[in-house]
C-alpha cells in the first residue's frame, strides 16, 4: 500500500478486448503541486483518469489516495475522498441555468427552488461565489446551452470546485478554448494551487503545460515513460522519441 500523499497508482493494468490501454502505471503526483499528464494520442491518459476517478475499474493494480486505497471505489466515494475531476467533453445541464449547474454538482437534485432554509443560502451564496471567482458570476441566469464552449468549461470547474477537492484533474481544459480564456484557465488553476490544491492536468496544449506545471509525467503505450519538472522534460529524449518519432 502506498503512503504517498495525495494521489498515487501502483501497477495499474487496464484492457478493452485485446487493445492494452494501461500496462501497469505506476505513478506518484507531487501532492501540493500542479502536475501534467502528456503523452501522444492513444497512450492511455483517458483510461487512466477513468480508473482513478472510479468511471471504470481497473483489471489490475491499485489506486491509493494519501495511502487509502480506492482501487475501483464508486466516482462519489472518489469525490468524498477529496478528488474532482472535469471532463474532456464538458458535463454540463445545458437546459439548466449556470447557478443551477453549480448547485446540482453537489446535489443532484439541486435545483435552486428545492433549495430550503439558511444551509440552502449559504449554498447558493458559495456556488455564486465560485462564478465570481471564476469571471462567469454574469452568466448566473443563463441556461449552459447559450454559453461559449470556454465558459462551459469554466461552469464545469466551479462545480467541481463546490465539493472542495483536495485534488483536481483536469481533462484537456484547453480543448476547443479561445486564447483569452485560455491564459484565465492557466492564472485560475496557479491560483487555485497557491491556495493549497494540487492539480492533475491530461493537456496537448504544450504552451499550458510547460507555463502551468511544476511536474510533469509523460505517458506512451499505457505507462509513464518519463516525469520531471518542465525544463528537464522539454528536452527529454524518449519524450520526443514518443511524441514525434525520432
Ligand atoms: P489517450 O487518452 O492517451 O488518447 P486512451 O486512454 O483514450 O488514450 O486510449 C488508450 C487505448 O485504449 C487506445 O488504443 C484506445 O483506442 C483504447 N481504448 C480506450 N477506451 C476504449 C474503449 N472503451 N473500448 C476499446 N478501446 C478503448
Amino acid at each position: 500500500m502506498s503512503e504517498v500523499r495525495g494521489l498515487a497508482t501502483a501497477g495499474l493494468t487496464k484492457a478493452f478486448g485485446g487493445v492494452v490501454a494501461l500496462d501497469g502505471a505506476t505513478v506518484e503526483f507531487q501532492h501540493g503541486k500542479v502536475n501534467a499528464l502528456i503523452g501522444p494520442n492513444g497512450s492511455g491518459k483517458t483510461t487512466f483518469f477513468n480508473c482513478v476517478t472510479g468511471m471504470i475499474r481497473p483489471d489490475g493494480g491499485q489506486v491509493t489516495y494519501s495511502g487509502r486505497d480506492i482501487t475501483g471505489a464508486a466516482p462519489h466515494r472518489i469525490v468524498h475522498a477529496g478528488v474532482g475531476r472535469t471532463f474532456q467533453l464538458c458535463r454540463v445541464f445545458p437546459r439548466m441555468t449556470a447557478l443551477d449547474n453549480v448547485l446540482a454538482a453537489v446535489r443532484p437534485a439541486g435545483l435552486t427552488g428545492l433549495l430550503r432554509g439558511a444551509r440552502a443560502r449559504a449554498e447558493v451564496d458559495r456556488a455564486r461565489s465560485w462564478l465570481t471567482r471564476l469571471g462567469i458570476e454574469h452568466l448566473a441566469d443563463v441556461e449552459a446551452r447559450n454559453m461559449s464552449w470556454g465558459q462551459q468549461k469554466l461552469l464545469e470547474l466551479a462545480g467541481v470546485l463546490m465539493s472542495d477537492p483536495e485534488t483536481v484533474l483536469l481533462d484537456e481544459p484547453a480543448g476547443g478554448v479561445n486564447p483569452a480564456l485560455l491564459d484565465r484557465i492557466g492564472t485560475l488553476v496557479r491560483e487555485l494551487n497557491a491556495e493549497g490544491r494540487t492539480f492533475v492536468v491530461v493537456e496537448h496544449n504544450m504552451d499550458l503545460v510547460m507555463s502551468v506545471s511544476d511536474h510533469i509525467v509523460v505517458f506512451d503505450r499505457g505507462r509513464p515513460i518519463a516525469e520531471g519538472p518542465p525544463s528537464l522534460i522539454r528536452s527529454d529524449e524518449r519524450v520526443l522519441g514518443a511524441y514525434l518519432g525520432v
